[in-house]
């Protein structure tokens, strides 16, 4: 089943929980307003190339859209609107005052130059303008896009509406209006999550041991926090293998030498696969990569007693089922990889305040948000005898849901 149809069973049942009726399910189950793009970039060769990009507004009922954008060759207009509905639910799930979007452009920032990568960036944006601004809809990073990036499209809007508009994008570098902690905070919010996940199974986490699938932004962060806080770190992998070691990987060794696309285990010989990684003995298990990694065929295999998704997608519903059915304790990605979304809209409100927070009170804010979400999932699987992912959805849909029908849409 492709993500979005899979995105839909259970927002479907989520909904019938609640006691909504068909019309909630045909409101949600697709963005409002999706726009294709097409972009025309005059690469160094002087040759001019057309590249398709999208932007999906999911639902705007409860306030304007929010979601990064996406620079990758396998981008498709079915992922960017699965990849909106999660982040509606990501806004629901720890109750910020959005709905949700995401953007995407077919490309491999890999194979571009720096200059070709930015007239990419701002030719994107003046092909969405119209759609998106601070009050409308706000992008941020996401696979293969960055700060500087953001710092690009950010310059561009600005010069379209001829003001300062700090606000219409997060993930800025910290010089242009960007939060402090935006960075680690994907991860950050992960650990938090791994954390109480780890008291409810009685898993101490001084000596546990994790593995953490994909050492990009999400998975590396989280492998040094994890190493702080005491784990040990015996399996991390990248697209091209994976090492293990069951004494525990030196995690700050492997960030120096990790390119900034995550890619480190080239530097090895003795690799185990990704295949292999997933099914090591380990105490917590972070699929933090990609797509449909746990699946029918290898979840029976899976020996973590939690699996906590920092990743979108990781697991497929079938695999959710297998792993809740043998008692392994799975937090879900639309609550385990919200950090990254709550301080982005930390960093929204920073710019339309116009006042500047530490690293501390971002950290201490991220915190409460996370605990107090983590919590009200976990106590409605508990008391609704659901699995975290179906609680999840729940608790997401609801205030959007309730938006939806007191604007008197359905
Ligand atoms: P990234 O591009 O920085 O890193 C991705 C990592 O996954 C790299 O180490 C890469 O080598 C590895 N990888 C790629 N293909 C793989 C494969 N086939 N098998 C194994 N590993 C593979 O991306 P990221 O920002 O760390 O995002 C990772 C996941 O977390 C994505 O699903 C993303 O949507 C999700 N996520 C990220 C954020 C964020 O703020 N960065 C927020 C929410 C969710």
């Amino acid at each position: 089943m492709d993500l979005l149809k899979s995105t839909q069973t259970v927002i479907k049942e989520a909904l019938e929980k609640l006691g909504y009726q068909d019309s909630m399910f045909e409101l949600l189950k697709e963005p409002l307003r999706v726009l294709t793009v097409r972009i025309p970039v005059r690469m160094d060769n002087g040759e001019v190339k057309v590249f398709t990009g999208y932007r999906a507004q999911h639902n705007d009922a409860v306030g304007p859209t929010k979601g990064g954008i996406r620079f990758h060759p396998a981008v498709t207009e079915d992922e960017v609107k699965a990849l909106s509905i999660w982040m509606s639910l990501k806004a629901g799930i720890v109750d910020l005052p959005y709905g949700g979007g995401k953007g995407g452009i077919i490309c491999d920032p890999r194979e571009m130059s720096f200059r070709e990568l930015e007239r990419l960036s701002r030719g994107y944006v003046r092909a969405i303008s119209q759609l998106v601004g601070p009050t409308k809809d706000i992008p941020a990073p996401d696979v293969f896009t960055n700060s500087q990036i953001m710092a690009w499209m950010m310059d561009e809007y600005s010069a379209i509406r001829e003001f300062d508009s700090p606000g219409f994008i997060t993930g800025k570098p910290i010089s242009l209006g960007g939060s402090h902690g935006r960075e680690t905070a994907t991860a950050k919010g992960v650990t938090i999550c791994i954390r109480e996940a780890a008291k409810r199974r009685s898993i101490d986490l001084k000596g546990a041991r994790i593995v953490v699938q994909g050492f990009g932004n999400a998975g590396s962060y989280l492998s040094k926090f994890m190493h702080d806080a005491g784990a040990k770190v015996v399996g991390i992998s990248d697209a091209y293998g994976a090492l293990y070691d069951p004494n525990g990987l030196d995690i700050d060794y492997l960030l120096d030498r990790r390119d900034s696309f995550g890619t480190v285990t080239k530097l090895f010989t003795n690799t185990i696969t990704n295949k292999e990684l997933l099914e090591l003995e380990c105490d917590i298990l972070v699929p933090a990569a990609i797509e449909n990694q746990i699946t029918g065929a290898n979840a029976h295999d899976i020996k973590a007693k939690i699996v906590v998704e920092a990743a979108n997608g990781p697991t497929t519903l079938e695999a959710t089922k297998i792993l809740t059915e043998r008692g392994i304790l799975l937090v879900p990605d639309v609550l385990a990889s919200a950090g990254g979304v709550t301080v982005s809209y930390f960093e929204w409100v920073q710019n339309n305040q116009g006042y500047y927070w530490s690293e501390e009170e971002v950290e201490e804010k991220l915190e409460k948000v996370m605990v107090r979400s983590f919590e009200n999932i976990y106590s409605l699987s508990q008391t609704r005898r659901v699995d975290m992912r179906l609680a999840a959805y729940m608790a997401g849909v609801r205030k959007m849901a309730e938006a939806s029908r007191f604007r008197g849409w359905v």
